[in-house]
């Protein structure tokens, strides 16, 4: 018997795709202190634990680029860009407390992890609950405080934004990043605009806002500055390499030229950007131009869920029709934008993103016994329509494992560090309690069973 060494986890017996240069292979995967030690066939390692993933796809953990962590799921529907946002998502925001927002964050991350999401940006409230519900669930979290001036009481402050800072950032070992989140240029004032990129900046962390979602905002910061969105946050906040923007639908060419030469990153939310009815986003012209971009599926008010299958299947759809062009973003970058080029957009591309040797161990397993991921076809170098599989015809629902820093988050379909039987629980009652508190039952039971013309 050959000599093994221990290490903590091995996936055994898989269709790996590393998703770096390398093709599909069926092997193993190893793992120690949360790290990819190994990748190969037949890997002669003994294991704490081993998982069998025979039938399965072993690819990357999916990056949700951009959401925020929220329960009102399907409150406010069919309503115009700005009498949803001015008239229900702000005010309502108003009536969470920190309780609302550890339902909301356990509803969110429990979503997460039975979808294949590893790795999510969020934008919202109480960032302190989201984070403490980050540790617990074991997934990686990017959180950026949601703050509004325009409209006090309903977000987070310059002051709330550096305590959670200072309490947050690199909790979890280090799974935790606390970055700053002004809501937009038009629901923050320029001196907050000012006063969050100098604050993210003497702290070396990231920025992430909307930018150029709809044309209301284009029209509304063209009247009040004379400049383009792109052109104003730039001017205010000063664009750069450390800014996220999520959406960036109405830019033109040369608001492109400044996201490329500032090296601003992108979030793409394909369905929240329909559902509102804001158009569509020129993603393979900021792919053009060098522009990070990673997928996201904005919230669960706007999606209406976490399934970055069903956001991957949008964006290549939505991309194609607006080209009139069956050959842009193909299968294999769309897979992209779900993985290495969502970690690139976060910054984390040297830990996440890919499975290589001495990146951290963030991987999903998805079963290929599904009707609607047959036939497989393969070669002797590889499996010919695997990534077209998971691209335009798998779903979250197919995810049945999920391991984050080398921590097994949900196995054989089974969750681990997150109860579903209480979380429903806890999301019923404090989402029936937060409709009334908002008061927001007229517009959401009220329409129940009517038929609306
Ligand atoms: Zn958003």
């Amino acid at each position: 018997m050959s000599e093994t060494s221990n290490v903590d986890l091995v996936i055994r017996g898989g269709i790996v795709l590393p998703m770096d240069d390398r093709s599909a292979f069926e092997g193993d995967v190893a793992i120690k202190g949360g790290e990819i030690v190994a990748l190969g066939a037949d890997l002669d390692f003994a294991a704490s634990e081993e998982i069998d993933a025979s039938g399965r796809v072993v690819l990357p953990g999916l990056v949700n680029a951009h959401t925020h962590e929220c329960m009102e799921r399907g409150w406010f529907e069919d309503l115009p860009f700005d009498v949803w946002l001015n008239d229900h998502a702000l005010p309502k925001d108003r009536a969470y407390t920190p309780a609302d927002q550890r339902a909301a964050a356990l509803l969110n991350q429990a979503e997460s992890i039975v979808s294949g999401v590893t790795t999510f940006v969020d934008m919202f409230r109480f960032p302190g609950e989201a984070a403490s519900v980050a540790v617990d669930s074991g997934l990686r979290a990017v959180i950026a405080p949601q703050l509004i001036d325009s409209t006090p009481g309903v977000g987070e402050t310059l002051e709330t934004n550096l305590a959670f800072f200072e309490e947050w950032h690199g909790a979890g070992d280090g799974r935790v990043s606390a970055w700053f989140g002004p809501h937009a240029p038009y629901s923050c004032s320029g001196e907050a605009l000012a006063a969050v990129g100098e604050a993210a900046r003497a702290r070396g962390t990231g920025i992430a806002t909307h930018l150029a979602e709809s044309r209301w905002e284009d029209s509304s910061i063209r009247e009040k500055s004379g400049l383009s969105p792109a052109a104003y946050l730039d001017q205010v906040l000063g664009l750069g390499a450390d800014v996220l923007v999520a959406h960036a639908v109405h830019v033109d060419v040369a608001d492109i030229q400044l996201l490329a030469d500032r090296d601003v990153a992108v979030a793409h939310c394909p369905t929240s950007n329909m559902k509102l009815g804001n158009g569509i986003a020129p993603i393979p012209e900021l792919l053009e131009a060098g522009i990070r971009v990673g997928i996201g599926t904005d919230s669960i008010m706007t999606n209406n869920n976490l399934d970055l299958f069903e956001e991957m299947r949008q964006a290549a759809l939505v991309a194609k029709l607006r080209r009139e062009d069956p050959a842009v973003l193909p299968a294999w970058t769309i897979l992209e934008m779900a993985t290495i080029r969502g970690a690139e957009a976060l910054g984390l591309a040297d830990k996440i993103g890919t499975l290589e040797v001495g990146k951290r161990a963030d991987l999903i397993l998805i079963d290929l016994d599904r009707p609607h991921l047959w036939p497989l076809h393969r070669s002797e170098s590889g499996f010919g329509n695997l990534v077209e599989h998971l691209v335009y015809s798998a779903r979250a629902s197919d995810v049945v494992g999920t391991v984050v820093d080398g921590q097994v988050l949900m196995a054989d379909s089974t969750l681990r560090t997150l109860d579903l039987v209480e979380i429903r629980r806890v999301v019923q009652q404090q989402g029936d309690d937060l409709l009334r508190r908002a008061g927001a039952e007229a517009v959401v039971l009220e329409r129940l069973g009517r038929r609306q013309l």
